[in-house]
C-alpha cells in the first residue's frame, strides 16, 4: 500500500457498497472468474463460513472447488501447522528428505494404502491438480511407448496443454491456441441416456483394426465429473472400464483430484468399485488446509522415471505435508468421516428429490454421490439465476456442466447437519424464486 494513505481511505476506495472498484478491476486480469459471481472482499473464514470485510457471513457450499474438504482453518490442522512454523520446521524443500515429508509418507502408507491393500509408489509433481495429471499422462506414455490417450465427454483435467487435450469443454480448449492432439473422447456413462450399451462404441473401435483408433497408452477418467456437471458414473460402469483396460493392455488413470479425499464418501472415489487403477491423481484436498499439494500414485512396476526426469520447484511445500499428514491421522484412521459424508449426502439428495417433484415441468435432475451433489436445470441461465439468488441469501455455490446448467453443492465434509439444512433451505428458496 502506498505510504500516506490511511487504511480506512484505502479500504473505502476499494469497496463502494457491494461493487468493487480499484485494484481488482484495474490491476487484476480479466481472467478472474469466481470473484465475478461473488463480488465480496472476503477476509476471514472458519469451518463452513466465510466472512466479508463488512462482517457479513456466507455459508460455503463451494469449499474451494473441493480443496477444503476439512473446512476453513480447521483447528486440528491449524495447531499442527502453527507448531511446525513456530519451531522453524523446513518450509521449502524441493524433493529433499525432511522429517515432515517422512511423517507424511508414513501416514500415507499406514492410513491410506496398507488398510486398503493398495500397492502404489508415490511421486510429488508440482503442487496443482494439473501437475499430477501432466505427470500421469507423461508416465503412461513413457511406460507404454504409445501417444494416444482416451478421455471422456465432459471431462475436466486442468488447464495446461496436456491436461486440456483430455478436457471436454470447448471454451477451455479454445484457450490453448494450438491444436490439442493425441487424445480421443469416448462417451461417458449415460451419455446416450442409457440407450446404448455401455462400451459398445469404445470396444468396437478397439477391436476393429479398421477403426482408425491408435492403440491408447491410457484411459483417464473421473468417477464423478465435477466440472462436467456432477455426472456420477455407475459403479458397474467403472468396473466395466477397468476390465476393458485390462483386456487391451491400456493403463487406467483415475483423476481423483476433486472426488478423492473423501468427497464421495470413501477416501478414494473408486473404492466402491473394487478396482485398482494403474495411476491415481490427487490434489485439491490432499493438502488438508487448502495448502497446495499434489500426488501421483502408480503401481510400482510403472516407476520407470529417470531421476529428475519430471521436476518442479514447488514439490516440497513442507507445511502442506504437515497439514496433509495431520488430516490423514485425524480423519482417516476409522470410517466416521466416510459415514457422516454419506449421511449428509443423503440429506442433500432428499431435498433435491423434493425439488424435482415440486417442479415436475421444470426438467430438474438431482445428481451426484456423497457430498458432491448437483441440481441440473433446463439452462445455464436458470442455474445462474439460482446461484445468484442463493448468493444474495448468503450461500456460496458454483455452477458446472457444459452450459453451466448444474448448480453444484460441495460443502466441507466437516459441515454440520444443521448447516447443511440451512444451506438447503436457502437453495429451496432460491429455486422457488427463480422457477415460480
Ligand atoms: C480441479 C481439477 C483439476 C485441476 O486442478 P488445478 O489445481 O486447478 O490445476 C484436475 N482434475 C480435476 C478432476 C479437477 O477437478
Amino acid at each position: 500500500m502506498a505510504t500516506g494513505v490511511s487504511l480506512k481511505k484505502y479500504k473505502a476506495s476499494h469497496v463502494i457498497g457491494r461493487s468493487i472498484v480499484n485494484v481488482f478491476e484495474t490491476l487484476e486480469s480479466e481472467v478472474r472468474s469466481y470473484s465475478r459471481s461473488w463480488p465480496v472482499v472476503f477476509d476471514r473464514a472458519v469451518g463452513s463460513w466465510l466472512y466479508g470485510e463488512d462482517g457479513r457471513a456466507y455459508l460455503d457450499f463451494f469449499a474451494g472447488a473441493g480443496a477444503l474438504n476439512y473446512g476453513h482453518n480447521n483447528p486440528v490442522l491449524k495447531r499442527a501447522l502453527l507448531d511446525y512454523i513456530e519451531r522453524d520446521g523446513i518450509t521449502h524443500g524441493l524433493d529433499m528428505h525432511t522429517t515432515a515429508k517422512r511423517d507424511f509418507l508414513e501416514s500415507v502408507q499406514e492410513v491410506l494404502l496398507r488398510p486398503r491393500g493398495l500397492d502404489y509408489r508415490l511421486m510429488f509433481p508440482g503442487p496443482g491438480g494439473v501437475n499430477t495429471v501432466e505427470a500421469a499422462l507423461k508416465l503412461a506414455r513413457k511406460v507404454t511407448g504409445r501417444e494416444s490417450v482416451i478421455n471422456f465427454t465432459n471431462a475436466f483435467h486442468g488447464m495446461t496443454l496436456g491436461a486440456l487435450s483430455v478436457t471436454g469443454n470447448s471454451m477451455k480448449r479454445g484457450g490453448a491456441g494450438i491444436p490439442l492432439v493425441h487424445a480421443t473422447p469416448m462417451p461417458y456413462d449415460n451419455y446416450f441416456d442409457g440407450q446404448t450399451p455401455d462400451f459398445l462404441f469404445f470396444e468396437k473401435l478397439l477391436e476393429d483394426s479398421g477403426s482408425g483408433l491408435n492403440e491408447p497408452a491410457a484411459v483417464i477418467v473421473e468417477t464423478v465429473q465435477g466440472e462436467g456437471g456432477i455426472n456420477a458414473a455407475r459403479i458397474e460402469w467403472l468396473q466395466g472400464l477397468s476390465e476393458l483396460c485390462k483386456q487391451h493392455g491400456i493403463l487406467l488413470i483415475v483423476d481423483d483430484v476433486q472426488m478423492g479425499c473423501g468427497r464421495t464418501g470413501p477416501f478414494f472415489s473408486f473404492e466402491p468399485a473394487g478396482i485398482q487403477p494403474d495411476i491415481v491423481c490427487l490434489s485439491k484436498s490432499i493438502g488438508g488446509y487448502g495448502l497446495p499439494l499434489a500426488l501421483t500414485l502408480f503401481k510400482p512396476e510403472l516407476d520407470v522415471w529417470e531421476p529428475g526426469e519430471h521436476n518442479g520447484t514447488f514439490r516440497g511445500i513442507n507445511p502442506a505435508f504437515v497439514a496433509a499428514g495431520a488430516a490423514l491421522r485425524e480423519y482417516w484412521t476409522d470410517d466416521t468421516l466416510e459415514k457422516a459424508t454419506l449421511a449428509k449426502g443423503e440429506q442433500i439428495a432428499r431435498t433435491l428429490d423434493d425439488l424435482v417433484s415440486e417442479f415436475p415441468s421444470a426438467e430438474l435432475t438431482a445428481k451426484g454421490r456423497g457430498l458432491a451433489r448437483g441440481l441440473e436445470l433446463a439452462s445455464g441461465e436458470l442455474a445462474d439465476r439460482v446461484a445468484k439468488a442463493a448468493f444474495e441469501r448468503g450461500l456460496l455455490m458454483e455452477t458446472s456442466g457444459p452450459e453451466g446448467q448444474v448448480v453444484k453443492m460441495m460443502p466441507a465434509l466437516t459441515i454440520s447437519e444443521d448447516e447443511v439444512e440451512q444451506g438447503m433451505t436457502i437453495l429451496v428458496e432460491a429455486v422457488r424464486t427463480v422457477l415460480r
